[in-house]
């Protein structure tokens, strides 16, 4: 039988475990009282049956949305400190994984060029930008927020937590912060923050950093980088020039939020919140009367907006930034680079293939394209059936809703009877989508046969009749 879910890496795990549990030799002998015990397999085989319910994230032909398998070593690093469970709010609660926390948060800074800064883990994504958005509102009281049309919607929802008031600036036919209109709207000086996203989430869009930064020098604002999903490919060497040019200027925005559970080969639960200025620690400033009595040594919870944390979450990322450390043309890099790669050239065959009209060029992993047809609504239309079509042939894309002017000069006479189109996106986050490549393609070009076929005969029936 052919085995999908990798399995080695336990033997591994079952050491380590005894290492682990060595380091406790000098307890008296207890046991464990946890109920159930016996029954365990019973509800586990339980948990496997239902967990079938579920798009194989894991395999190549899987490349739909956002979603990434966490690197063996996480997996297991998260598990073995599930013996411990340390909560990473407090010292007492989870010494040796708040400073495994404090060395993976600098690496992740070093990668940006920072030595000295401010950094902590947390739920995710939402949670970090959430806390970037309350300091920018503190450092400028009164002021708007301001990010693009292509920005996560998260950035409005939490500026209307936090009541700020927030603006959304036009985005160009790429998926990127529209600089004039960027310009118009910080000319009246009531903008506070501005967040660049370096990669947007439905296309991989880069914000023009090195313009914003610019206006900056000139307005005054600050600049949070949303590179969430993007932050990771600073190591890459294989983008587009101005991907590049945004990315290598990272370092200079006053904060920075990256998602080690979308690139970062973690499991869900590691976001990732980092301000260049280290007095932004100021505002986390509490005097909780029970928390922190073990040293004066920095305890997280000071500086975190969550209070417990899991700390296996950062023994999860320390242990495979030890094995896989964050350099440009190491392992770790290599395997953006390699999904990249194959983002290109899937893009590249689209783009020649007649059947379909592709969007912009790539600038990061995320390709987003459909069938061709007479509009824009019947062309939105067949997206959706051959996102149907490609998954009863194990293929799985996602579909997406996008502006049409991400089309460009590419949909030719196509009537455009709407603003946006239903399309096919495709994100290649795996290394192993740069070989499985031939294999989607044949696929995708079998289930678009299938359809296209399909209308052909249904529309000469239609004539006929
Ligand atoms: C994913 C993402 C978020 C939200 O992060 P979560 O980890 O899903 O909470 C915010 N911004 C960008 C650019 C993202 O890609």
């Amino acid at each position: 039988m052919t085995v999908h879910l990798e399995q080695k890496s336990l033997e591994a795990f079952l050491e380590a475990v005894q290492k682990l549990d060595a380091g406790f030799r000098g307890l008296p002998a207890f046991r464990s009282s946890a109920p159930g015990s016996e029954r365990m397999a019973e509800a586990l085989a339980a948990t496997a049956e239902r967990l079938h319910d579920n798009y194989p994230y894991f395999h190549p032909l899987y490349a739909g949305q956002m979603l990434k398998p966490p690197h063996p070593v996480a997996r297991l690093a998260y598990a073995l400190a599930m013996w411990i469970n340390p909560n990473n709010h407090a010292l007492d609660g989870g010494r040796a994984s708040s400073a495994m926390e404090k060395e993976a948060v600098a690496e992740i800074a070093a990668m940006f060029g920072w030595k000295e800064f401010l950094g902590h883990l947390c739920g995710g994504g939402t949670i970090a930008n959430l806390e970037a958005l309350w300091v920018a509102s503190q450092m400028h009281p009164g002021k708007k927020i301001l990010a693009s049309q292509q920005a996560h919607y998260t950035h409005k929802r939490i500026s209307a937590v936090l009541q700020l008031q927030f603006e959304c600036v036009p985005s160009d036919a790429r998926g990127r912060m529209d600089l004039n209109a960027l310009a118009r709207c910080v000319a009246g000086g009531d903008v506070g923050t501005v967040v660049v996203t370096l990669g947007t989430t439905a296309t991989g869009s880069v914000d023009p950093l090195p313009e914003i930064l610019g206006l900056r020098a000139k307005h005054g604002f600050r600049i949070h980088a949303d590179a969430a999903y993007g932050g990771y490919f600073r190591l890459a060497g294989n983008l587009g020039e101005q991907a590049t040019r945004s990315l290598e200027r990272i370092g200079e925005a006053d904060s920075i939020v990256i998602d080690p559970h979308k690139h970062g080969l973690q499991p869900y639960g590691c976001g990732c919140v980092l301000f260049r200025d280290p007095s932004a620690g100021r505002f986390y400033k509490h005097d909780s009367p029970y928390t922190y009595f073990s040293s004066a040594e920095l305890h997280l919870g000071e500086i975190s907006l969550e209070c417990s944390r899991p700390g296996a979450a950062a023994a999860a990322l320390w242990t495979t930034q030890k094995l896989l450390p964050l350099a440009r043309g190491g392992e770790f890099a290599r395997g953006l680079e390699r999904g990249r790669a194959a983002a290109l050239i899937f893009y590249e065959r689209i783009e020649k293939d007649e059947r379909f009209a592709a969007a912009f060029r790539p600038e990061l992993d995320i390709v987003i394209f459909a069938p061709r047809a007479k509009s824009v609504s019947e062309m939105s239309t067949l997206s959706r059936r051959i996102f149907d079509a490609a998954a009863k042939r194990n293929l799985h894309l996602a579909v997406a809703e996008m502006p049409v002017v991400f089309w460009g000069e590419n949909l030719g006479a196509i009537e455009r009877d709407r603003e946006t189109m239903t399309c096919l996106r495709s994100v290649l986050m795996k290394p192993e989508h740069l070989e499985w490549i031939p294999r989607i393609w044949d696929v995708l070009s079998a289930a678009t046969s299938e359809v296209l076929g399909a209308e052909e005969t249904s529309r000469a029936a239609r004539q006929e009749s």
